[in-house]
């Protein structure tokens, strides 16, 4: 059930609004603009009714507010307010509100309008959704990567955890498609994104697609050995897979993984960092392939073969 949150600092106001919607929707009150900011910024409301004219601070001043937060800009508003005159609903629009209704309102209009953008908040979410998802693997993109690096980067500096950044590159892969085809290649990269997430699950990891046959993770909260430990697990879990290479190269289709752990600091360069992932990557392939090069905290590096 999609949830709405209405704010009016009128109970039996609300109470009226609520009662026309509260059959297909999981309805929320909040009696003061403050109240209704907080609420908006912890919980995941698909649209906001919004009254204008409330004391302390009314709702253009809230609206405004929600506007301006990251976590809320998105939330569809629709005031609602007996000031029926165009000044105050030109002025609400020109806010951002995506609707205006003016009391005394027609219960079935309400729920018509409301409905309307319900549908449309969802299918903005669902677009937003698959931008930022790479079709082939159901992994985050490059896009979704680009925005979540840097404040995951961000919180790992405020925490001061460490903070790791792994790359991976399939071995050989020219090769593969040269031999298999380039549809077959295209299941590999897909089996290979699965097994890097299922060992990424934890609620800070984080696994995109970086390009054709490369992938990038981040991680929190771990050291440098724990981290380099668990990727060379991930590692010898697509080896086992056991999918057929091109036996001049190799058995079963293999990865390089390269990573750096940091404890990074306020005014650390997330992109120094990334480099010396890439860095190791290299050194991995240089080794042979197959293989975890890891930089832990004081950028010492440590193979694992
Ligand atoms: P190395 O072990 O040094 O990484 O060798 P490699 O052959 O994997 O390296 P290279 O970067 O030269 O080749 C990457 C290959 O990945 C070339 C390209 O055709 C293939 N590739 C990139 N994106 C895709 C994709 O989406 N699907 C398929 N099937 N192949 C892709
Ligand atoms: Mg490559
Ligand atoms: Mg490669």
């Amino acid at each position: 059930m999609e949830k709405i949150l209405i704010v009016d600092d009128s109970l039996l106001q609300a109470t009226q609004l609520k009662a026309i919607i509260e059959d297909e929707y999981d309805v929320a009150i909040a009696q003061t603009a403050e109240e209704g900011l907080r609420r908006a910024s912890d919980e995941d409301f698909s649209l906001i009714l919004l009254d204008v004219v409330m004391p302390d601070m009314d709702g253009f001043t809230l609206l405004k507010k929600l506007q301006e937060e990251i976590i809320t800009q998105n939330v569809p508003v629709i005031l609602i307010t007996s000031l029926a005159d165009a000044v105050n609903e030109q002025r609400g629009l020109v806010l951002g509100a995506v609707d205006y209704i003016t009391k005394p309102y027609i219960p079935l209009i309400v729920k018509a309008r409301v409905d309307t953008h319900i549908k449309l908040h969802k299918y903005r979410r669902q677009i937003e959704e698959q931008s930022m998802t790479d079709q082939l693997t159901g992994v985050a993109n490059r896009r979704r990567y680009d925005r979540y690096s840097l404040s995951k980067w961000h919180e790992a500096a405020r925490l001061q955890v460490p903070f790791s950044i792994c790359m991976f590159d399939i071995d050989h892969f020219k090769m593969y498609n040269d031999t298999f085809g380039h549809p077959a290649g295209d299941k590999v990269i897909a089996a290979i994104a699965k097994t890097i997430s299922s060992h990424l699950q934890r609620s800070t990891d984080f696994v995109a697609r970086y390009g054709g046959e490369e992938f990038v993770a981040l991680s929190m909260g771990d050291p440098s050995e724990k981290s380099f430990q668990h990727l060379q697990k991930v590692r010898q879990a697509i080896e086992d897979l056991h999918i057929p290479h091109n036996p001049t190269v190799s058995e079963w289709v293999t990865v390089s993984i390269g990573g750096v752990t940091v404890i990074p600091e306020t005014r650390g360069v997330y992109d120094v960092y990334l480099k010396i992932a890439d860095t190791m990557l290299y050194d991995a392939k240089k080794n042979g392939r197959n293989q975890v090069v890891w930089a832990n905290e004081q950028l010492k590096q440590m193979f694992e073969k």
